[in-house]
């Protein structure tokens, strides 16, 4: 699944990355593949900036501001009309 279009936070740092491969194993959405040893971010649009390729980098070669996209309320938005919101101030974990 695709979201906004050139919205992503998601930073790469090639020079830190190993090639290890999990970034590739936790993206839920598919966001990277390894190609000659190293990741490659392949379709930035699917990412939803959950925060678990940066989470489990142990070399820090990625950042993504979590949240801030707000991807979801976004579309959500579109299709029901009225002001994005994810209502994640309501709630004790809240998202943004
Ligand atoms: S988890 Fe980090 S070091 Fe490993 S392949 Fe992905 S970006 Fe590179
Ligand atoms: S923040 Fe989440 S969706 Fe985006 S690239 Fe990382 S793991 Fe994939």
């Amino acid at each position: 699944m695709r979201y906004l279009s050139n919205v992503s936070t998601l930073e790469f740092y090639s020079g830190k990355c190993t090639g290890c491969g999990m970034c590739v194993n936790v993206c839920p959405h598919e966001v990277f593949e390894i190609r000659e040893g190293q990741a490659v971010i392949i379709e930035r649009n699917r990412c939803m900036e959950c925060g678990a390729c940066v989470t489990n980098c142990a070399f820090g070669a990625l950042s993504v501001a979590r949240g801030v996209g707000c991807a979801a309320a976004l579309i959500n938005s579109m299709i029901r009309g009225g002001e994005p919101t994810c209502d994640c101030t309501t709630e004790s974990s809240g998202c943004c």
